[in-house]
């Protein structure tokens, strides 16, 4: 990798990382990448859509229309006294670059723009369309960003076919893992009923926290034995127990517990509320569930985009990458509703919203140039 191109992605990225981009405030990161795309002959178009900011650049024409996905907000650092150094002053320390949105996304988004910058350079006449879609909105509801995006570009007529999302992917090294699906999203607030009373009386109550405990246990311990080989089965977790009135010596009137459910296709939602109410039925528990439903699960076909993909990342790293759909849900969902193919690769995921978030220079560098050569073996020869 000639040096030039690894220190044009890195400060690229740290120019979009000193932008406080907190979602879904853009804070002029799109305005940038607009700049540097417009410079090389890309066409911008800017899709606001209440206080979200997306941005649409895009060269060439016709089909295929390959697609590179992400996102400009970031989480919201968090106590800045526990960072090193601050969050939005990209840093260098011990071979690492520190700072929120290192990895998640804002080195991917400087790696996809100078793929698409050199690429263009490379192949002025490439044969089909290189988009790039970017939002201020992943990690906040993500209503108003890509989901919405899309709609808008598929009502004048757009048609993707390949969407490489640069979503942190890797675990151990760059390239080991490209994600082909995601788990589905389900939460819910449960509310078990008791009788409340006085401690010493508990004939004449009715503890919800002694009744809602072996629902707990079960919940905890279902084996909903729904994997295959690319997906862990539905986990449950509870997040949230709360009952009592403040006073140690009241039984409560009821129990909220609250869980989320990531879980895989065919599995769906539908299914899963059934089961947990008759898990609760089961323990005759008096009840209240409300649900909310998050993101559907989804796996991509596994095509030409997968086949380029896969390639260009041996190519570069040396390492024949994994599938994968573990982790978090992604906007690749968005693109997976309009029937395009999906893949995600992006650099190691061990630090995303943490506090000290990093990346590592040299692996952006190389990033970008897994980037450029999917988009040679989809859109020249
Ligand atoms: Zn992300």
């Amino acid at each position: 990798m000639p040096s030039a191109a690894h220190n044009e992605v890195v400060s690229l990225a740290m120019m979009l990382m000193e932008r406080p981009s907190v979602t879904p405030d853009d804070a002029g990161c799109q305005e940038l990448v607009a700049e540097h795309l417009a410079g090389a002959g890309c066409r911008i178009r800017h899709l606001p859509f209440g206080h979200v900011s997306n941005l649409f650049a895009w060269h060439g024409q016709g089909a295929p229309v390959l697609c590179l996905a992400g996102h400009t907000d970031v989480v919201p650092p968090g106590p800045l006294n526990r960072w090193r150094t601050d969050p939005f002053t990209p840093t260098f320390r011990d071979g690492r670059l520190y700072g929120r949105g290192a990895a998640d996304m804002k080195g991917a988004v400087a790696a996809m723009v100078v793929a698409m910058k050199r690429f263009v350079h490379a192949y002025p006449q490439h044969r089909g369309t290189l988009t790039l879609l970017l939002t201020s909105d992943e990690e906040g509801p993500a209503t108003e960003g890509t989901a919405m995006a899309l709609r808008a570009l598929r009502d004048e007529g757009w048609v993707m076919d390949f969407a490489l999302v640069g979503e942190p992917s890797s675990e151990d090294r760059l390239g080991d893992v490209i994600k082909v699906g995601r788990r589905g999203s389900l939460s819910a607030a449960c509310t078990i009923f008791g009788k409340q009373g006085h401690v010493a009386y508990p004939k004449k109550a009715d503890n919800p926290i002694h009744l809602a405990l072996p629902a707990l246990q079960a919940l905890a311990g279902h084996d909903f034995a729904d994997g295959n080989a690319l997906f862990a089965p539905t986990s449950l977790q509870l997040t949230n127990i709360h009952a009592g009135v403040g006073a140690d010596n009241v039984i409560p009137p009821e129990l909220v517990v609250r869980l989320n459910c990531r879980y895989p296709p065919p599995t769906t939602a539908q299914q899963l509320q059934q089961l947990i109410a008759a898990l609760l039925e089961q323990h005759h528990l008096s009840h209240a569930l409300q649900w909310t439903e998050g993101a559907h699960p989804f796996l991509s076909v596994q095509g030409r985009l997968l086949q380029a993909l896969s390639g260009a990342a041996s190519a570069v790293t040396g390492i024949e990458p994994h599938l994968s759909t573990a982790g978090g849900t992604s906007d690749g969902r968005f693109f997976h509703a309009h029937s395009v193919e999906v893949a995600e690769l992006g650099p190691r995921n061990e630090s995303s919203h943490q506090i000290d978030e990093w990346v590592i220079p040299e692996e952006l560098g190389l990033l970008a140039a897994i980037y450029q050569d999917t988009c040679c073996r989809l859109l020249t020869a």
